[in-house]
C-alpha cells in the first residue's frame, strides 16, 4: 500500500480546538467475518487483534470519568470481540448511549443467532454500511452475496422493531462514493434509498449518512497509484466550507484503538497521528483518565479537508 501521510502533513487547514467531550469511538479489533477489498483496517477472519479485558475495564472507567454520553463501537466486526456483550451491557447499565457499527452480515454468522435480539434488548443504535441500493455495486465493493445477506439482516432488525415508528430502536445506513467524488446531497439520496428498499423489499431504516472518502489508507493509496491523488485533494480543498469547521467530529469525540491508544478521530488513528496531550508521544487511555481535553488543540493535516468539503462529512453523515 502506498503511504499518503507524507503527502498530507504540510497543511494550511485552519487550526481546531476541542470542545466538551461527547463521544468515545472505539475500534475493538480487526477480527471480521468479511474481508472486503476496500477495508481501511485490512480486517478479516484471520486477524486476531482484539481489545483485552484489561483495556475494556480501562475504557469503561474512562467513559465514566469523562462524562461522555456516547460509546461508538467499530472494528473489524465489533461484535466478534470476546468482551463485546459485557461492554455493551455495562455501558448501557451506566446510562451510556451505545452505537454498534455493524456490517449486517454478522447477524447470520454461526454463534450470532441471538445478536439481533441482544442489540434490541440493550437498545443499541445500529449504524450499518450499505454503499448502494443495487446488488451489483454492493457485491463488488463488499463481496459476493453481501447484498442479499444485508437485506435479510435489515429485515431481521425491522422484525425486532428497528426503524419502526415509536419503537425508539434506531437503524441508520451509511453511503460513501465509489470513486474520487464528493457524496451527493444526503437528503435526496436518503429519499431514494427509502423508496427503492421499501418498494423492492419492504424494509426500512431511519437515516442515511453520506460520508466522504478520505485520501488515506487503501483509498488514498489507490489515488496515488492511479495518479489521481492531487486532483482529489484539489477537489476537497476547493470545496472547503468554513461553516463546516464548527461541526467536525473531532471537536467532541476521541477515537481509541484496540490497544487503548487515543486519537482525535478515526482517520488520525489510521494515519497514526497522535492526540496532543502534555507533549506525550502517544497518549493512552490510562494517561488521560480524568483529564479534561476541552480546548486541547486538535492534530490536523490535509486529509481534514475531507471533513469540510461540500456538505461536510462525519461519522454521523453530512454536517450541512
Ligand atoms: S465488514 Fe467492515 S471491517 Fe469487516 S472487512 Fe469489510 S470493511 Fe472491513
Ligand atoms: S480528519 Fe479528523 S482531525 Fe481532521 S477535521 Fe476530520 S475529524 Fe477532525
Amino acid at each position: 500500500m502506498r503511504a499518503t501521510l507524507p503527502l498530507l502533513l504540510d497543511t494550511d487547514f485552519p487550526p481546531l480546538r476541542r470542545r466538551q467531550l461527547e463521544a468515545v469511538q472505539v475500534n475493538l479489533g480487526y477480527v471480521c467475518n468479511q474481508a472486503c477489498l476496500h477495508c481501511h483496517v485490512n480486517a478479516g477472519p484471520t486477524r486476531t487483534e482484539s481489545m483485552s479485558r484489561e483495556t475494556i475495564e480501562l475504557l469503561l472507567a474512562y467513559v465514566a470519568a469523562s462524562g461522555a454520553e456516547t460509546l461508538d463501537l467499530t472494528g473489524g466486526a465489533p461484535e466478534l470481540t470476546p468482551h463485546f456483550r459485557d461492554l455493551v451491557m455495562r455501558a448501557r447499565a451506566a446510562g451510556v448511549r451505545v452505537i454498534d457499527r455493524c456490517n449486517l452480515t454478522i447477524l447470520e454468522e454461526p454463534g450470532q443467532e441471538d445478536l439481533a435480539d441482544f442489540l434490541a434488548d440493550q437498545r443499541v443504535e445500529i449504524v450499518a454500511s450499505l454503499p448502494c441500493y443495487t446488488e451489483e455495486l454492493v457485491d463488488r465493493q463488499r463481496g459476493k452475496g453481501v447484498y442479499e445477506k444485508s437485506i435479510r439482516a435489515i429485515r431481521m432488525l425491522n422484525d425486532r422493531g428497528y426503524a419502526r415508528q415509536g419503537s425508539g430502536l434506531v437503524l441508520n445506513l451509511v453511503y460513501n462514493p465509489q470513486g474520487p467524488t464528493l457524496p451527493p446531497a444526503q437528503e435526496k439520496l436518503e429519499a431514494d434509498y427509502k423508496r427503492i428498499l421499501g418498494e423492492s423489499f419492504g424494509i426500512s431504516f431511519d437515516s442515511l449518512f453520506t460520508i466522504a472518502n478520505m485520501p488515506i489508507q487503501r483509498f488514498g493509496s489507490m489515488l496515488v497509484t492511479k495518479g489521481l491523488f492531487n486532483k482529489y485533494m484539489l477537489l476537497l480543498r476547493s470545496s472547503h466550507r468554513d461553516e463546516n469547521l464548527e461541526g467536525v467530529m473531532c471537536r467532541t469525540l476521541v477515537s481509541v484503538d484496540w490497544k487503548g491508544y487515543v486519537y482525535d478521530c478515526d482517520f488520525n488513528q489510521m494515519l497514526g497521528i497522535a492526540l496532543h496531550a502534555d507533549g506525550r508521544v502517544r497518549p493512552h487511555l490510562k494517561d488521560l483518565l480524568g483529564r479534561d481535553l476541552e480546548d486541547n488543540p486538535i492534530a490536523i493535516a490535509d486529509h481534514c479537508y475531507g471533513c469540510t468539503a461540500g456538505q461536510g462529512s462525519s461519522c454521523g453523515g453530512s454536517l450541512a
